[in-house]
């Protein structure tokens, strides 16, 4: 048996409907934006495996920085102990992440990151003796699959089966152009209710929903209008976090600064699982007290842990790099190129893109839902021409890591504008 029929026997993956899915290929070796089976055939990564692999896989800086640490201290309980690495890591996320952020509690993934940003938002209220319980959040949002963030994410299948157990959450649209004054009327209503904690979003792209792009002004407006009635603002950073929209944060296209952000996916390069949420020092103080009962309870066994630090230091250096940030830049350049040049193509419904994000919405006869008809058969094409690509429905989106070469690029797009004629 091959590793793809082994793998059958034991694991159980993600989103799978193990009764109607194919063998998985069971990748074997990855560098760079490429990956290899155990048959020996080779995949443009071109989602940089779920958005977390900006700078390549097995990059030898990043895998470096993991190995002096490991043999230097592995991890150590960050309950009662500190360590260099999550000194230095907090001290260098402060020198780029919003200045408003001053406070880090470090976890394990976005869901995590999201979880705790949730929590703080309830017990900041509960320890000032302010009944506040709701949270809002976008239509269609992903913030993760536990169960505040699944709470916090789009009424899907995803989440049907658990409605009755979940938090509640007051959702409004996602803004367009043209439905911006509804959206606003809509949010100072929820606000003035005095019921809600936080608004949780996705700062100007809403990943999982497909790549949905939406303007920095009308965050900015909903923003301020969450800050004029004590409503704290959650930027879920989890998948735009690090470069993906062309700066490091999606946050930094906008005036006005969130309360707390989530942060996790590229944070370490795609290498060690590891998130954080980040605050103000107005929330952090919410919990100071000498009071025993008003501090966060709330920890992961894995929390800051050295080797994580270590490889999230390493990645932050590549990011800061002329040549990574050129590399963001010629991508997006491309992307560019290739949304005019497909734009007008008789099956495309429309386009769209920021930073080394590129999306096209394939025209559909029908809603395509998330695993429909269409979007298996464009999934199926990319594959066996080697180019991994997961369409959300009818979506097919790129998110390529920031060091795919020009070649690589174009074998992307081509396999696109082929996928185009088989739908
Ligand atoms: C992926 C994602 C999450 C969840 O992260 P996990 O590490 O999968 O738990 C949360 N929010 C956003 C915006 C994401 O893209």
């Amino acid at each position: 048996m091959n590793l793809s029929q082994r793998d059958k026997k034991h694991n159980w993956h993600p989103y799978t409907q193990h009764k109607t899915v194919a063998d998985f290929p069971a990748i074997v070796k990855g560098k760079e934006a490429l990956l290899w089976d155990e048959n020996g055939k080779e995949y443009i990564d071109a989602i940089a495996s779920w958005w977390v692999n900006p700078y390549g896989h097995s990059n030898k800086v990043i895998a470096n920085a993991i190995y002096e640490q490991l043999t230097t201290l592995e991890h150590v309980l960050f309950g009662g102990f500190t360590h260099n690495k999550a000194v230095e890591l907090s001290e260098k996320l402060m020198k780029i992440l919003p200045s408003n952020q001053q406070k880090i509690f470090y976890s394990d993934n976005g869901s995590t990151a999201v979880e705790v940003a949730i929590k703080v938002a309830l017990q900041y209220n509960y320890n000032k003796g302010i009944k506040k319980t709701k949270i809002i959040a976008f239509e269609d949002a992903f913030h993760g699959d536990t169960f505040g963030a699944m709470a916090a994410s789009g009424i899907s299948f995803f989440t049907e089966a658990f409605n009755g157990s979940l938090l509640e959450v007051v959702r409004i649209p996602i803004p367009t152009l043209g439905n911006e004054e509804e959206i606003i009327k809509e949010l100072e209503k929820l606000v003035q209710t005095n019921q809600f904690a936080a608004f949780i979003f996705e700062p100007l792209v809403l990943g999982a929903a497909g790549m949905i792009m939406y303007q920095p002004e009308i965050l900015d407006k909903l923003i301020s209008i969450c800050k004029q009635n004590n409503v704290f603002t959650i930027a879920d950073e989890v998948m735009t976090g690090f470069g993906k929209t062309g700066k490091t944060f999606a946050t930094d296209y906008l005036k006005n600064k969130p309360d707390m952000m989530c942060l996790s996916k590229a944070l370490t390069g795609g290498t060690i699982p590891m998130a954080l949420t980040t605050f103000t020092q107005e929330i952090f103080d919410g919990f100071y007290d000498d009071d025993v009962n008003k501090a966060l309870f709330h920890g992961h066994t894995f929390t800051a842990n050295p080797t994580g630090c270590a490889a999230a230091l390493a990645s932050i250096s590549l990011l800061q790099t002329n040549e990574m940030q050129d590399n963001i830049q010629r991508v997006h350049q491309s992307h560019l190129q290739f949304e005019s040049k497909i734009k007008n193509h008789t099956k495309v419904k429309t386009t769209r893109v920021l930073g080394v994000i590129f999306a096209l919405e394939v025209k559909a006869e029908n809603q395509e839902s998330y695993y429909g008809t269409m979007r298996n058969k464009l999934y199926n094409y990319f594959i066996e021409n080697g180019v991994i690509l997961r369409p959300v429905g009818n979506i097919v989106y790129i998110l390529p890591p920031y060091i795919i070469t020009k070649k690589q690029l174009e074998k992307v797009y081509q396999t696109i504008e082929n996928a185009l004629e088989i739908v």
